[in-house]
């Protein structure tokens, strides 16, 4: 009794059959197998099932276990089958049939036991599946203890940091961290130890060789039956291609974004300086070089001599204590259009060091190892010059670079093609080597007039000659502080440097004063004053805009030689004060009035009039910043008048 109590509620499926194969008894383990209760000595063991081999392939009813033990009277124990049932699901079964006889040896049917291994079977081949993905990951996956021993190390790992699975179980992660960095262990099992998990933490480890890989790294613990933490499971992810992905991605950005600004400083206008000062600097970054320089093609008497133009990256002086470069071999593939040069060592090349006066380069020259000369050549064929890139150490240039370079060259070539700038510089420089000259000349001539007087002054003391002497010296005194207070000023207006200081004034006091000064000191011509005849107050400098009249009364006085009279003119024209000067002299060509306020700018045939050509530059300066203009009427053997407006304010405004 208690056996069948005990087979009919056991967990694992049981029944009988008759010899036919007609269930005989099975129990409820059985029947919920079959998915419902078949009708005993009517239906066979099989019932509605569909049975397989485990491997898939459908098995025929005759070839399955219990069949055969039916057939052949012997059992088939533990054979394995899957089923499917009437609702469609598989299970996998181990199948027990055993055949039953009776005294006689006749066979009266058989029993079966059917252990359902669908559950382990699956846990297994969860398990086999895991193990195949960690095995053909591409990624480093392993697991260590609590103490930092590594107890697992898949193949990625290998891949990854070189050591195999026999070289690194047992040893501690460390072998991997770089020693910079080994406290990042500390926090990371610290956070383990918190049951914290760590995603993608880009770090550096190293590989077997040295040399050191950038990962990205999740660490998550390991925590065994009863959820006490026992280690933790490291994925780590070779993103060092990534990384240098993302640094050439970032780099090319970088270089659309500089070559961009090229692009629009050329088709800005700008000036020549500056758009080769943003050439240098740009193709110096590009290049990585550590210093970029810009020179001039120049011809002068002794031949071919280079102006250094646009510097990046190093003082001026770093250059211009050695002199500039000359034809050197060197330099003449560059400064004859011949090529682009490119060196990854000049000291190697043989056209190096072969010229005198250094042999190479000076001491105290900025070292120049790796060597890059691009020509910048104009469309019509002329060698405007060369961008040269210097780098201490070996092979920092590469071909890439040339051709970046090659295609700013020509753009600048272009740019500086069609606003014929360079014939400017060249003009400036020559005008620069004129006023120089003209400078030291005028600053000579007071001084050498005042020595005069001095030397006189030294015989006769005391005497009315003496106070002759005294009021000439102080007459050059102030000339010659007029000169070099416009040099100054030229200077500060170039540096962006030149001061205001603004207040109200009245106008007319000042003008009127200006004239009573000249009255006093001039004795060629009468000074007659016009227009309006009240207090007009300006807000401005008053001393820059003293200096403006002043230059403009001197001019109109210098260059009027053969008249004795000059007028000068105040109007009020809405919210604008005007002065003029007007005088009978020499006057100007349409031509000439277009150059007036250029720097060192002097009309043809005046240069036995004293002057520097600055005193209309600095004035235009100080009436531009005067939100004001300036006006020319000028005829030549007429006269000229120049007018100024600048802006009334208002007093409480
Ligand atoms: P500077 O008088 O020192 O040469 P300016 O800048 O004041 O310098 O003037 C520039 C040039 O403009 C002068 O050299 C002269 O040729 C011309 N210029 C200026 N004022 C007059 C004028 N009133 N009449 C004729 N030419 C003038």
């Amino acid at each position: 009794m208690i056996f069948e109590q005990l087979v009919k509620e056991s967990p694992l499926a049981m029944y009988t059959c008759d010899a036919s194969g007609r269930v005989t008894f099975f129990n409820k383990a059985a029947a919920i197998l079959w998915g419902r209760e078949p009708e005993l000595l009517k239906e066979y063991w099989c019932g509605s099932w569909k049975i397989y081999y485990p491997d898939g392939r459908p098995m025929d009813l005759d070839s399955c276990p219990m069949a055969l033990t039916l057939k052949q009277g012997k059992p088939h124990a533990g054979e394995e089958i899957v089923i499917q049932q009437s609702d469609g699901a598989f299970r996998s079964l181990l199948v027990y049939p055993s055949p039953v006889f009776d005294e006689n040896n006749v066979l009266l049917g058989a029993y079966n036991t059917l252990v359902d291994i669908t559950d382990k079977k699956s846990s297994d081949e969860k398990h086999e599946i895991l193990s195949a993905i960690v095995e053909s990951s591409d990624d480093a996956i392993l697991s260590k203890g609590l103490d930092g021993v590594i107890r697992s190390w898949n193949v990625g790992a290998q891949k990854i940091f070189g050591y195999t699975e026999e070289e690194m179980i047992g040893k501690h992660i460390s072998v991997i961290i770089p020693p910079r960095l080994i406290s990042e262990e500390e926090v990371i099992i610290s956070n383990i130890k918190a049951g914290n998990k760590i995603d993608h933490f880009h770090t550096v480890r190293v590989h077997k060789d040295g040399h050191e890989i950038e990962i990205s790294l999740t660490v998550s613990p390991i925590k065994d039956a009863f959820g006490n933490i026992m280690g933790a499971s490291k994925v780590a992810r070779d993103i060092s291609e990534l990384k240098r992905a993302e640094r050439q991605a970032y780099q090319f950005a970088k270089r659309q974004t500089l070559l961009n600004s090229i692009g629009t400083a050329i088709s800005e206008k700008l000036d020549v300086k500056e758009i080769l000062q943003r050439v240098t600097d740009a193709t110096t970054e590009i290049t990585g070089a550590a210093f970029g320089a810009f020179f001039y093609n120049t011809y002068d008497e002794s031949g071919e001599s280079f102006m250094l133009f646009t510097l990046s990256g190093a003082p001026r002086e770093a250059f211009e204590k050695f002199g500039m470069p000359r034809n050197t071999a060197i330099f003449h593939p560059t400064f004859s259009g011949e090529s682009i040069v490119r060196l990854d060592d000049v000291r190697e090349d043989p056209r190096y060091g072969k010229n005198s006066p250094h042999y190479g380069m000076p001491a105290g020259h900025l070292a120049v190892v790796s060597y890059l000369a691009v020509p910048v050549i104009s469309t019509s064929g002329d060698v405007i010059g060369g961008l040269f890139f210097g780098h201490p150490e070996v092979g920092v240039f590469k071909a890439e670079h040339e051709e970046i370079l090659a295609s700013v060259a020509s753009q600048a070539a272009v740019a500086l093609d069609n606003s014929k700038l360079f014939e400017e510089v060249k003009a400036l420089s020559e005008k620069k080597d004129e006023f120089i000259a003209l400078a030291s000349h005028e600053l000579k001539t007071p001084l050498t007039s005042l020595k005069g007087y001095l030397q006189m002054l030294q015989k006769e003391k005391g005497s009315k000659m003496a106070e002759f002497f005294v009021d000439k010296s102080l007459k050059q005194l102030e000339r010659l502080g007029a000169l070099i207070g416009d040099l100054l000023d030229v200077s500060k207006v170039e540096a962006g440097q030149l001061q205001f200081n603004f207040e109200f004034f009245d106008l007319h006091k000042i003008v009127k004063d200006i004239i009573e000064t000249f009255h006093y000191n001039s004795t060629s011509h009468l000074i007659s004053f016009s227009g309006f005849q009240e207090k007009l107050m300006v807000w401005g400098d008053q001393q820059r805009i003293e200096q403006v009249i002043i230059n403009l009364l001197n001019n109109a006085i210098k260059y009027s030689p053969q008249a004795n009279e000059v007028f000068v003119v105040l109007e009020k024209k809405e919210d604008q004060a005007v002065i003029k000067v007007q005088d009978k002299g020499i006057g100007l060509s349409k031509q000439q009035q277009k150059g007036i306020f250029k720097r060192f700018f002097r009309a043809e045939g005046v240069a036995h009039i004293a002057g520097l050509g600055l005193g209309l530059y600095i004035s235009k300066e100080i009436i531009d910043r005067h939100e004001g203009s300036f006006s020319v009427k000028s005829e030549i053997g007429v006269g000229s008048e120049f007018g100024f407006s600048i802006p009334i304010k208002n007093v409480e405004g």
